[in-house]
């Protein structure tokens, strides 16, 4: 029987990214996310590789409505598998002019929808005697950057989280990993490219070359393939003693 993935944030970007190499990988899909056209990618991206899709627009807010999409998802596919917790928003400014509703936004999108969905897929796992907790971290949850209070919080925390829950998980064959990618172009990205430009008055390829990609020893970003087939070796068989980690995907970011 296919194994089925939850994607938070899979309607975008990276998560998406993800998505298509479980598909890809025979996976069920069952895909979260805000975009308004999130039913439709699901279903054609499902219909593609053969595989069932279902898609559910749950605001990663609202703890109560990650357990009810938790809980439709086993009600459809039998059980939930597979987990990545990818759905995330920035936002940058200095310290003293951070808004607190974007702290909380963050810390609440990055960080607490990792904890309420592990919390709602954890009985099914530890019942079925598998589960495999992926989260999107980010090469800023293993250092920091000036302005991005909130980001490298949550991301740190979600380190640390991903820490915990493979220590709780390992007597019931549930095993959690971080992926830490560094600079990817996603739509997360492009808005920061345009601000970056505004703020520095630098062309795009200055923004790109000198401010993004100055920390990564590699010069490109990072692909969404490489990230998606990393997450399905995490959820395979043959990652069954690989948990706790923090795997940089940073073009050599953290290793200066
Ligand atoms: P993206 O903006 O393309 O995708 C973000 C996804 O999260 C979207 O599907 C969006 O609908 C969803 N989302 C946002 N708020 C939500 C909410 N309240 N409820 C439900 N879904 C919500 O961005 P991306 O670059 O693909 O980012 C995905 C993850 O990867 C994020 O956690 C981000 O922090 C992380 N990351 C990104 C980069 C990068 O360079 N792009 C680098 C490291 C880590």
């Amino acid at each position: 029987m296919p194994k089925t993935v939850l994607i938070t944030g899979g309607t975008s970007g990276i998560g998406l990214g993800i998505a298509r190499e479980f598909a890809n990988a025979g996976y069920n899909l069952y895909l979260n996310g805000l975009e308004p056209n999130g039913e439709a990618i699901t279903a054609e991206l499902a219909a593609a590789h053969s595989v069932a899709g279902l898609f559910s627009n749950a605001n990663m807010l609202q703890p109560d409505a990650i357990a009810q999409m938790v809980q439709q998802g086993i009600a459809h596919f039998g059980s939930i598998d597979v987990l990545v917790c990818n759905a995330g928003i920035q936002y940058v400014a200095p310290i003293d002019e951070f808004p607190a509703e974007k702290w909380e936004a963050i810390l609440g999108i990055n960080l607490s929808s990792a904890f309420y969905l592990s919390k709602a897929v954890w009985p099914g796992m530890k019942a079925n005697g598998f589960g495999r907790i992926i989260n999107i971290a980010s090469a800023h949850g293993l250092t920091a950057s000036e302005f991005k209070s909130a980001y490298v919080a949550a991301k740190h925390g979600l380190v640390g989280l991903t820490k915990v829950l493979a220590l709780e998980g390992a007597p019931f064959n549930i095993n959690c990993n971080a992926i830490c990618p560094g600079y990817v172009k996603t739509p997360i990205v492009e808005k920061q490219i345009a601000d970056q430009m505004k703020v520095h008055s630098m062309s795009e390829d200055e923004v790109v070359k000198k401010v993004m990609l100055g920390r990564q020893a590699v010069k490109d970003f990072i692909p969404v393939e490489t990230l998606g087939k990393l997450a399905v070796f995490l959820a395979s068989d043959a990652a069954a003693t690989l948990t706790g980690t923090a795997l940089p995907v940073d073009g050599g970011w953290t290793a200066y």
